[in-house]
């Protein structure tokens, strides 16, 4: 299996993805490329029929490109949204930040900017269906968590950076260990809130403060992030720094 070795983009056996995609070039490629890689795969190359699919089959994910031939990309998702609760991640050929951020409280899962390699891809999609399973309810991960230089122990509640241990206190751990268990993906606040401190509501700033903190154990600054991506009145994700991506 293509990735195998890295353990950040293990991809389930057998996730089923739906690819939504009218560039017959593309989406050859996606479909060769993803089955590959042990996804299985069907797709289409209209809304219409992405909403007929997702209306009789049951998939993991599905990837949406956002220009389609009959129906706007926000409109898609809503539709789409309004039939199931399945993984959306956004394939957009415009890297309009206004755009994403509105489609990511849309109900879209993750977004990637063509030109992605697949390999992106099966890494986004990797995270969004840990996230989708963490969600229904199954346990914890008990193995060490790997994203670039991080390693996080979640038996031995034990993390390290590049080979040094990291000094968190119990939250720290708790935020990094959650994030790190979805790399890639905008964990929205709430869930955060939710997840780590157990709480359906709260201060905004319990999280920036426990972030800040972490950031510093991590070396790194808001203004010059490596893991810990903050994306304004969107969420927290954690990704691999630029040397460790594909
Ligand atoms: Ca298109």
């Amino acid at each position: 299996m293509p990735g195998a070795s890295h353990g950040w983009r293990t991809v389930p056996p057998m996730a089923s993805v739906l690819v939504v995609e009218d560039d017959q070039f593309v989406r050859s490629a996606l479909i060769r490329q993803l089955t590959e890689a042990s996804y299985t795969v069907r797709s289409v190359g209209t809304a219409l029929e992405a909403l007929r699919e997702v209306a009789h089959f049951r998939f993991d994910v599905v990837v949406l490109d956002l220009g389609l031939p009959d129906l706007d990309g926000s409109e898609a998702l809503k539709m789409l949204r309004g039939i199931t609760d399945v993984p959306v991640i956004i394939a957009t050929a415009r890297d309009d930040e206004a755009e994403i951020v509105r489609l990511l409280h849309a109900g879209a899962d993750d977004y990637l900017v063509k030109p992605f390699s697949v390999e992106h891809l099966t890494a986004r999609m990797a995270a969004v269906l840990r996230r989708a399973r963490a969600v229904s309810g199954d346990p914890a991960p008990t193995t060490e968590l790997r994203v670039g230089g991080l390693a996080i122990d979640p038996l031995r509640r034990q993390a390290e950076l590049d080979g040094v241990p990291l000094d968190l206190t119990r939250r720290e751990f708790d935020l990094l260990a959650f994030l790190a268990g979805r790399p890639g993906v905008v964990v929205p606040r709430k869930e955060l809130l939710a997840e780590v401190w157990q709480q359906a509501y709260g201060d905004d700033q319990t999280i920036d403060v426990h972030l800040s903190w972490l950031r510093r154990k991590l070396g790194e600054t808001a203004a010059r992030p490596r893991y810990l991506h903050t994306l304004r009145g969107v969420g927290v994700k954690l990704e691999p720094p630029r040397e460790h991506q594909p």
